[in-house]
């Protein structure tokens, strides 16, 4: 079974989608599903013997292309309406150990390039409202398949807190006429305390605002709205900070952290928008070494506590890349 339900309270759209629970959970490295599939050998996701990148549907999909009609009735107060979307996964590398920060630079590019390709096509659908692109990583956050992968969730709908930036970013857009993530932006390079590195194009910092103990933003220093309004060179410098930004979380405390990273664009088809710019969002779940961040009762009314400072934190991840 498989909806979407109006929550008249939040005025947001929860998925069900049950048909999940029958996930392939960590399974053994042998039995791995992304990997390539060796002569011989059981078939897997990928019926080829070896791989650059890979994009594909998800066999457990929470949208789908073709919705089934919901199962359930909806009310006046409780609408349903067919989860309608695309859910994609797309794998890195054939190799089955490691991560993004293993990557090579042109490895990350040719991602950067397969993530703008799909996001024009999905984008391009009329029943899609937003392209998601986001990785979770890291078994303490629920990944089930520890090959490295990221999803693409095309939604009917804009997800709630994409929905509340562009609306802030809008607003502030029509009060002061320049666009809010460029204003903030200039601000935590001219104070500087925040601040893990730039490069030609990009800039990484810890947000004034962190909600998570390392969380590190990665802004586009010229304004454009999504990946499709990069160029070439700028596509390249967001694969050299994302590589920059994963190796710096893996050696803050040199091992691998749990982290989900969110690619934040435009809605589909509004190009060069004045008002919303193209940022990455990493939120790492360690707030130590070996203490997890859990959202928990402040969290869940949605007021983040977030037990480290800023500043303390970019000067840290600052250290850790030193040492990279
Ligand atoms: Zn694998
Ligand atoms: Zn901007
Ligand atoms: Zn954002």
């Amino acid at each position: 079974m498989s909806e979407l339900r109006w929550h008249p309270y939040l005025e947001q759209w929860v998925i069900t989608a049950t048909h999940r629970q029958e996930r392939t959970f960590l399974p053994p490295k042998e039995y791995c599903p992304l990997c390539p599939t060796k002569p011989g050998s059981v078939e897997t996701e990928v019926p080829y013997p070896d791989y650059e990148i890979v994009v594909f549907e998800n066999r457990f999909p929470s949208l789908q292309r073709n919705a089934p009609q919901p199962a359930v009735e909806g009310a006046p107060l409780t609408p349903v309406l067919p989860s309608q979307g695309v859910c994609e996964v797309v794998l890195y590398t054939p190799q089955h150990e490691g991560e993004m920060a293993d990557l090579t630079i042109e490895q990350i590019a040719k991602l950067v390039e397969v993530w703008t390709d799909r996001f024009e096509e999905l984008s391009a659908y009329p029943f899609v409202k937003y392209v998601l692109i986001f990785e979770n990583k890291g078994k303490e956050i629920g990944v089930t398949i520890p090959h490295p992968h990221g999803q693409i969730y095309a939604y009917p709908f804009l997800p709630p807190l994409i929905e509340q930036e562009v609306t802030s970013a809008r607003r502030y857009y029509e009060r002061h006429g320049r666009c809010l993530f460029c204003e903030v932006m200039e601000q935590e390079i001219q104070d500087g305390r925040r601040l893990l590195t730039r490069n030609e194009h990009f800039v990484a910092f810890v947000p004034f605002f962190a909600r998570f103990p390392y969380e590190v933003h990665v802004v586009s220093l010229r304004h454009a709205g999504t990946l499709s309004e990069l160029d070439q060179d700028e596509r390249w410098a967001l694969a050299e900070m994302l590589s920059t930004v994963t190796r710096t979380l893996r050696n803050l405390w040199k091992m691998s952290i749990p982290y989900i990273m969110l690619l934040h664009q435009s809605p589909a088809r509004e190009v060069n928008s004045a008002s919303y710019h193209f940022h990455v969002e990493f939120y790492p779940f360690n707030r130590t070494r070996d203490k997890l961040k859990y959202l928990a009762g402040s969290e869940q009314a949605g007021t983040f506590i977030n037990d480290t400072l800023a500043e303390e934190t970019a000067a840290s991840l600052r250290e850790a890349l030193a040492r990279l």
